[in-house]
């Protein structure tokens, strides 16, 4: 038994309890193979080839950039903004609100997945809904975390993370029970977010509030500025190179940083962390034409 008999395989795998995945009757990577996750997916949104990947807008949520990953080496879709997932019966199921066994009739019924006039007015609507309920949620979590930094002491720079990275507490404040806080400020200079570090060097954020293309400064703007990952990096290379410094607390956010500082005509320095970091930034200093510093080897 097999998707490729035709109608008969959707049908069956309808009532097959639900059709759950590896369900009896159902040859599931059949259906994989025969209705491509990428080409299936391309009817229903626009889809960008990146390598191996396609990359578009999410239809789960309200984005203006792409984080709508589908991987059709691995049969599966993936959104880091919402975290949707799943494979091809899945998309189809949760993009036209049914359930499993009617998304793989749709498949092997040959049904475009394209939707009508009224359900995309429907889908619209909820999105609308969605985006207001979003832009509420971070407004909340922006006011949670600017209180959270105004409300916070000067760090103690006895703190144990700043004693065993061995580095000053550069602007950094601390809670009352002693986590250290990290302003994180957006585009427009305001803070958008903090970054909480426990004795341990856990790190933390606030929940939805806003970490793309939020950055910290350590030091005043010489004319150049030296963007890193983490704090205790920027701590140890204001105090080696008395320039200002720009934490940017993630390897992808560092990369956003960096391209829109380049764009503004500002003169930067990428200093990359170990391993996959410092390829990533010595290609990208490349390409925006800056220079990079990695660290030495065995650090
Ligand atoms: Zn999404």
């Amino acid at each position: 038994m097999s998707a490729r008999d035709g109608d008969g395989a959707g049908k069956n795998g309808a009532h097959n309890g639900g059709a759950k995945k590896g369900g009896k009757g159902l040859d599931w990577q059949a259906i994989k193979d025969q209705y491509p996750i990428a080409d299936i997916i391309g009817q229903a949104i626009t889809l960008k080839k990146r390598g191996n990947e396609y990359q578009g807008l999410c239809p789960f949520h309200a984005e203006k950039t792409p984080s709508f990953q589908v991987v059709p080496d691995k049969d599966f879709y993936h959104c880091q903004g919402c975290g949707a997932h799943g494979d091809v019966v899945d998309f189809i199921a949760n993009f036209k609100g049914i359930t499993i066994g009617e998304a793989i009739d749709t498949l092997t019924g040959g049904a475009s997945i394209d939707q009508s006039p009224e359900d995309k007015a429907v889908r619209e609507r909820a999105l609308a809904k969605r985006r207001e309920d979003d832009e509420r949620e971070t407004a909340k979590a922006i006011a949670k975390a600017r209180k959270g930094w105004q409300s916070s002491l000067p760090a103690d720079p006895h703190h144990p993370y700043l004693v065993r990275k061995q580095v000053p507490a550069h602007t950094l404040r601390q809670t009352p029970d002693g986590m250290l806080v990290l302003p994180i400020y957006g585009d427009d200079g305001e803070v958008q977010s903090v970054q909480i570090i426990d004795d341990n060097g856990k790190k933390l954020f606030i929940k939805n509030a806003p970490t793309g293309m939020g950055r910290m400064y350590i030091g005043i703007n010489m004319g150049r500025t030296i963007l890193c990952e983490g704090y205790a990096t920027g701590a140890t290379i204001y105090d080696a190179i008395p320039e200002q410094v720009c934490v940017t607390f993630s390897l992808g956010n560092m990369e956003k940083v960096a391209r829109s500082m380049v764009a503004d005509g500002r003169s930067i320095v990428l200093a990359a962390d170990t391993g996959l970091a410092t390829e990533k930034m010595l290609a990208l200093g490349e390409e925006l034409g800056v220079p990079v510093v990695v660290p030495p080897t065995g650090m």
